[in-house]
């Protein structure tokens, strides 16, 4: 089996993207101590915690040789966040408005690793990652050709932008690498100067404490209250960077039914989503990427969103009190959100509200 034979294995088995990479220290991989330094990770200590895992694959295979890095295209034919004009719709990041790729996509892995044995007929040591293991993915992606590194932090694809899910199986196969893909974000700046809230100290470097995505997802305590109004209507996560970037301007498209919106995530009203019981949600956040969250880090964002979205129909949903369906409502951090909310929307209540027509 050479490489050519994983590529094709790998395009069987529903990746869009399959390059190899030699599993190598590369010097970008040291990038990540400074990164830790500079306290950018905030509260995702477990960064640090595994950092010398993450210095180089050989760490987690000794004898690995190459990396085989996959891309899966999850992007479907739905408005940018930008281009959302609604106050009472919950902003939710692209990529969990499907089923759980951490699940999907760690089959596909696991199944092109078990042709792959089937293939070869001799042992060889290999393990497979999807988003959570201790690699530094997007370094290997590079190095394996399936994009660059943008200023936005993404993998970037010529052809196809940046709307991956990417995963890897490290091995101790020899197969043949492909080259590394050159940088193609030239002067172009529109990620860093798109960013509501400066999370680039400098292009290629994320200050995560600042990101929408790290206070929406990463932290379990409160939301800090001055980076509160940057939330706006983001109840999970942020693609704006992703969103505005050229190479994902007329991106394609995914047909795969696993990552088609379910349509309780696709732009839900707030106020509906803020008076599903406690049950349903997590049921809903059990059923999708978005279980990071969890059900209390949810309830947060719903209550800063509605707090920032001006409307009547959100006013109301706050206004309700805690009930025997909703009483991850009454926990103390979800209060004090609740809290700030009702004081955001009071203080705005002499400029004209936005109506919506719907309350939920
Ligand atoms: S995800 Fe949003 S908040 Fe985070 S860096 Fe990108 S644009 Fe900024
Ligand atoms: S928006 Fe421009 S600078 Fe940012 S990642 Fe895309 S091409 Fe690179």
């Amino acid at each position: 089996m050479n490489a050519d034979d994983v590529k094709t294995f790998a395009r069987e088995a529903g990746f869009d993207l399959c390059g190899i990479a030699p599993a190598k220290a590369f010097p970008e991989l040291r990038f990540l101590d400074d990164w830790l330094e500079r306290g950018y990770a905030g509260e995702m200590r477990y960064l640090a915690r595994n950092a010398r895992r993450r210095s180089d694959v050989r760490e987690v295979v000794p004898s690995a040789l190459s990396v085989i890095s996959l891309g899966t295209l999850y992007n479907t034919d739905r408005p940018y966040s930008t281009e959302v004009n609604d106050p009472d719709a919950a902003l939710i990041s692209r990529y969990a408005w499907g089923e759980d790729y951490h699940d999907v996509v760690g089959r596909r892995t696991e199944a092109l690793l078990e042709r792959m044995r089937a293939a070869t007929g001799e042992p060889f040591s290999a393990r497979c990652y999807v988003d959570t293991g201790p690699v530094q993915e997007r370094v290997y992606a590079q190095h394996a050709g399936l994009g660059w590194i943008g200023k936005n932090t993404c993998l970037i694809n010529p052809e196809q932008g940046s709307w991956f899910f990417l995963a890897e199986i490290i091995t101790s196969l020899p197969l043949e690498p492909d080259a590394p893909q050159l940088d193609q974000c030239g002067t172009c700046t529109l990620c860093l100067e798109a960013c509501p809230t400066g999370a680039f100290p400098e292009p290629r470097v994320l200050d995560a404490t600042r990101c929408l995505s790290y206070l929406t997802i990463e932290i379990r305590g409160a939301i800090p209250e001055d980076r509160r109004p940057d939330v706006g209507t983001r109840v999970y996560g942020c693609d704006i960077c992703q969103e505005v970037c050229p190479y994902n301007a007329a991106p394609l498209r995914s047909d795969d039914p696993a990552w088609q919106p379910a349509p309780e995530l696709d732009q839900p009203r707030l106020s509906a989503l803020w008076r599903q019981s406690d049950e349903s949600l997590e049921s809903l956040l059990g059923r999708s990427a978005m279980s990071r969250a969890r059900l209390k880090g949810l309830r947060r964002n719903v209550a800063v969103a509605l707090g920032n979205s001006s409307t009547v129909a959100s006013a109301a949903a706050l206004a309700e009190p805690v009930s025997a369906a909703t009483p991850a409502r009454g926990d103390p951090i979800v209060a004090e959100h609740v809290g700030w909310a009702r004081r955001r929307l009071a203080a705005q209540s002499s400029a004209p509200a936005a109506e919506t027509g719907d309350d939920g």
